[in-house]
This record gives C-alpha cells, structure tokens and sequence, in this order.
C-alpha cells in the first residue's frame, strides 16, 4: 500500500471550533489560543469567518483577532467570507486568503446561508473574481458532501460536480466536508471515486466530524485514495449549529498522533497542540473531547501524583 509521505492539516479550531461555542472566549484568549497554533507550527490556520456579526455574534471580533496575531511565516492564515462584503473586510484586514462555505444539498444551503446551490454558487463567483483581482486565494467547502441533516443521502456523482464546479469557478481547493459526522470508509472510497473522474486529489481536501467515531478512518480512506489535505480543530472543539447532533470536528491531536505513528510527516508538533488546547479549555466549555489530549493529560496528572507519593 503507497501511502503519501507529507500531509498538509488545515487547522479550523479558531473558526469552526469556536463559531457556536455557548461561552465566546473574549479576543485575547483567540488571539492567544491562534499563536499557540502557529507556535505548533500548522501550515494552515482558519482564524475567523467575516460574516454578519449579528448571526454569528461569536466571530464579531475577527478583524482585531486578525491585527492582534502573530503571523508566522510559514504558516498561511486564512478565514471565512460569505459575500463581497466579507471580502472587503477580510482584505482591509490583509488576509490573503479566503473561503467561501458552500452546500451539496439544496436544503441545508438553504437553511445555512439562506440562498439554494445555484443562487450562493453566483455569489461566490464574484467573491472569488474579486479576490484574485487583489490576489487573495480562495478555498471553498463542499458542506453536506456525506449526507445532509434535512435531505439524507447525497449522491457521490453530485459532490464530484460541485467539486469540479467550484475549481472551475476558480477556487484553489474544495474541502470535502461531513458536516454532520456521518460519513464512514466506504462512503469515503465512493465519494472520492466519482471526484476523482473529474478532478485531481491535490485540489482536494477532507473535512471530518468524529460525531460517530469514524473520523480517524475516514481520514485513512481519503489517505489510501491519494489524498493529502485534512481539516481539524484542535482539541476537537466544534460542531454545526444547523446540523443536530453534530458535535465535534476531528480533533487535530488525534490526527496528528495517527500521522506521526504511520510516518507521515505533517510538521505539527503534537506537545504544541497539547498546549494550545490545554491554554484554551478554562476559555470554551472546559473539557475538550481530543481523546489524544485526555490521555496526555491523563499521563500528565498520574505523574504529578506519583511524584508526591514518592
Ligand atoms: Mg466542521
């Protein structure tokens, strides 16, 4: 079995992981959790969404999060727009790359960002012809790409078209999400079977929930197939506030651990996302769902007890 030597994590931890938290961590605590990601040294790292503060009142403050960050060089920082509006704000802030959040399903496009497939589909286009008149790169997400909370099953054929749509409208690369963590192994082969008779893998990304503890596989599946780009949050924060039940992004530390222990090299360091996501906890709901970093802690705490028994 070939399987790739380097794999590059999209970390979404500071967008994703914190779009519906109960408790907002206030602008200092992102800013500190985001270096503490770059300090791991994840190539990629979604700090925020620029969308209408008054639906998404937990990214309001993603323009000073954006000031605030130490940029690492070697590390690109990017962030979600929904519209032109989102654009301009996103480059006044000087991000030079964006995504736009698009739906394989017409229902949870509609629920989502309140527009159909083919409507938010012309939306994005002239995000991402104005983007590339300011040189900003643009990512699109392919949500629902595994089954959708309204509609059920999404055929792989359809996720291959909207795929190849997006690239062709211009976007560098289409993260192929499971917005509600239902996907498993098979469906990963199938899916990236119909993808791959239209487009190549290195256009491609993968976007896993762990709702049913099938992250990890997916993961496995999408490497076997060829590809080399993974989305994850660190300390496994996240969910969907449109999709119920989805709690849970996979977790980067699990990721990275499975990684590190097959060979593959991802330049992330699995002590500095501990860190991150020990630094973040007391800031969200407290506990992380990471299974990596309840056992890392879980070593750490059976340490500090034999040292003072001892
Ligand atoms: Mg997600």
């Amino acid at each position: 079995m070939t399987l790739p030597p380097r794999v590059t994590i999209v970390e979404v931890g500071p967008r994703d992981g914190l779009q519906n938290v109960s408790l907002v961590p206030d602008t200092a605590a992102k800013v500190g959790f985001i270096d503490r990601l770059s300090d791991a040294g994840l190539p990629v790292v979604e700090v925020g969404a620029f969308v209408d503060p008054r639906r998404v009142p937990a990214m309001a403050d993603t323009e000073a999060v954006v000031r605030a960050i130490a940029q690492r060089p070697g590390t690109r920082y990017t962030a979600l727009v929904p519209n032109l509006r989102g654009l301009a704000r996103a480059a006044g802030a000087g991000l030079r790359e964006v995504s736009v959040f698009g739906a394989a399903s017409d229902s949870f496009s509609r629920r989502n960002i309140n527009q159909g497939i083919a409507e938010s589909f012309l939306g994005f286009r002239a995000v991402i012809q104005e983007a590339a008149a300011s040189g900003i790169r643009v990512r699109g997400y392919l949500s629902t790409s595994f089954g959708c909370p309204y509609e059920g099953d999404v055929p792989a054929e359809r996720v291959a078209e909207l795929t190849d749509e997006l690239l062709q409208m211009g976007v560098f690369e289409v993260a192929i999400s499971d917005t509600i963590g239902i996907a498993h192994p098979g469906q990963v082969w199938r899916t990236l079977d119909a993808v791959s008779s239209r487009v190549p893998f290195e256009r491609v990304a993968l976007h896993f929930h762990d709702t049913r503890g099938t992250g990890l596989a997916n993961v496995l599946a999408g490497l076997q197939a060829g590809v080399t780009t993974f989305d994850a949050s660190c300390g496994g924060l996240g969910g969907c506030p449109y999709a119920p039940g989805a709690s849970g992004n996979l977790a980067t530390e699990d990721l990275v651990y499975m990684l590190d222990g097959m060979g593959i090299d991802t330049g992330v360091s699995l002590q500095g996302l501990v860190e991150a996501s020990t630094f973040m906890a007391p800031h969200v709901q407290g506990e992380l769902p990471s299974r990596y970093l309840k056992a890392a802690q879980a070593a750490t705490m059976r340490t500090r007890s034999e040292r003072r028994d001892a």
